[in-house]
């Protein structure tokens, strides 16, 4: 089961919830320490603390992505976008046109015929960005 960290805003203190898919999208989280409902979920302090390969575990862990459509060029690019977000990496020009045309609902064939140079800067390398998709 998922865990997600939150940090209470009323008593400052860091809780942590086992919760399933589901349950995190139905369940207001309660401090367990002061009963409060004002909790902010902590997401980037922990990824950013993993290795990059953790990192990309956890974003596909990410409840937002669970249902990705890898057939649906719009839900790809947004997950792209989210991604490399996700990451705090400056991304290549070339990343950002096909996350953009992605968006549009252009196929990723489509893309990577007209974009030939994509081949060499996301295939197979160790960014994680090739191969997965
Ligand atoms: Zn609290």
């Amino acid at each position: 089961m998922p865990f997600y960290d939150y940090r209470c805003h009323d008593c400052g203190r860091r809780v942590r919830f086992f919760l399933s898919y589901k349950e995190y999208d139905t369940v207001t989280p309660i401090c367990t320490h002061c009963q409060s409902q004002n909790l902010k979920r902590l997401i980037n302090r922990v990824a950013l603390a993993k290795s990059e390969d953790s990192r990309m575990d956890s974003l596909m862990d990410d409840p937002a992505l669970a249902g990705l459509d890898e057939e649906d060029p719009r839900a790809l690019g947004q997950f792209m976008r989210k991604m490399s977000q996700e990451m705090g990496e400056e991304m290549p020009e070339e990343f950002n046109e096909v996350v953009g045309r992605l968006e549009k609902g252009e196929s990723p064939e489509a893309i990577e015929q007209s974009m030939p140079e994509l081949a060499d800067s996301f295939g197979g390398d160790s960014s994680g960005l090739g191969d997965d998709f």
